[in-house]
């Protein structure tokens, strides 16, 4: 077993089974042995490639969304971008390149960063040397200016609790020991959840509060401040049962409770919840809406053109393919969606259509 496993197996000889809660986080975001903490995730050499490191127009659009938000804030003179889990910082240096073409935005923005890997915040120092940036643990109170939040892959990083319906309640699935080996076992005592729809027999519920927490966050301070967020991640538009804990090694599907800290553990977002709480915060909500769809509306497809104008054969084949695999329905098309929530601007954000 690595080292993380022992600590785990460590603490459920000590204190009985774990939540899978507990398990997820201390895989994902252990300060020394976290898969965050010591693996190189992304690209082709990493376990999974995401949209802002597949293609440059990802990042770009958003840039463009962001300076179109700017514009509907009333272009104030200063104003915070916020970022989410940057990774290595690709998404930001893309849309601040493409932010160039408005200098006076450029100058307005200050720029934040929540990062929790330090290894993480040096990649984003080196793909941001341009820029001055602040980082945080957490998202930051910001006062006195509006806010541009964007946030892609990260809620789908924060842990979850797990429900299984058992005759009538719901118990919680905990992760034990079983010849060695981390398994689920559900718990002694069922747990009273208002808030579940109904289901049957062995049907999973999953609950992130870490994300409900930082949804309602935002939106407090996107309603004090004005300004905007742009949600991006997978998941299904309305909240379905089901199990959605899922580990990534090496661009395949592994088992999440077979190497602790080693493969990326992610769960499906639940869009729904996360609308209610921004809306019952008085937030506008725009989508969720399929990632292909957004991009489409903010002009992806003539970004493509233009790039492909001045590119070589093999360069224009990748721009095709990245094309393909941000908007297709059978690559990040469809899974992926976008929600944005926005308050005080005069009109609503782009690439939601009417
Ligand atoms: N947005 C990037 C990276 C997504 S991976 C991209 O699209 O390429 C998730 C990111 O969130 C990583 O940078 C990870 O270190 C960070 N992260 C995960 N959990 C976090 C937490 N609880 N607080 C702050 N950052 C976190």
């Amino acid at each position: 077993m690595n080292p993380l496993g022992e600590l785990l197996k460590a603490r459920i000889e000590r204190e009985g089974p774990i939540s899978l809660h507990d398990y997820m986080e201390m895989a994902v975001s252990h300060p020394e042995h976290g898969y965050y903490a010591r693996q190189n995730p992304f690209g082709a050499e990493g376990d999974f490639i995401t949209a802002p490191e597949a293609s440059q127009m990802f990042g770009e659009l958003i840039g463009l969304w962001a300076v179109d938000v700017w514009v509907k804030l009333g272009q104030p003179g200063k104003f915070y971008i916020l970022e989410l889990g940057p990774g290595n910082g690709t998404l930001m240096g893309d849309a601040l390149r493409s932010a160039r073409l408005v200098p006076e935005f450029l100058a307005a923005a200050e720029i934040h960063l929540i990062e929790t890997s330090a290894r993480l915040k040096e990649r984003q120092a080196e793909t941001l040397d341009d820029h001055d940036i602040h980082w945080h643990d957490e998202l930051p109170d910001l006062v006195g200016a509006p806010i541009i939040l964007i946030a892609n892959e990260f809620f789908d990083a924060l842990p979850i609790h797990q429900y299984s319906y058992q005759s009538g309640t719901w118990v919680e699935r905990m992760i034990t020991l079983r010849d060695g080996k981390f398994a689920y076992q559900l718990a002694d005592t069922p747990v009273a959840i208002t808030s579940a729809p109904s289901a049957d027999d062995n049907d999973i519920l999953e609950l992130c509060l870490a994300g409900d927490r930082l949804i309602e966050q935002i939106s407090k301070l996107i309603f004090r401040e004005g300004g905007a967020a742009l949600i991006i991640d997978y998941g299904a538009t309305e909240t379905i049962l089901g199990d959605s804990f899922q580990a990534m090694k090496r661009h395949e599907y592994a088992d999440p409770l077979a190497s602790p800290g080693e493969a990326d553990l992610t769960t499906h977002v639940r869009f729904s919840n996360l609308r209610e709480i921004a809306l019952s915060c008085g937030i506008t909500v725009q989508g969720p809406i399929p990632q292909g769809r957004f991009l489409e509306r903010l002009g992806i497809e003539a970004r493509h053109h233009q790039l492909k104008k001045n590119a070589g054969e093999v360069q224009r084949k990748n721009l095709d393919t990245q094309l393909r695999r941000l908007i297709s329905s059978s690559e990040m098309g469809t899974l992926f969606k976008v929600m944005a929530l926005s308050h005080n601007t005069s009109a609503a954000t782009e690439g939601f259509g009417s």
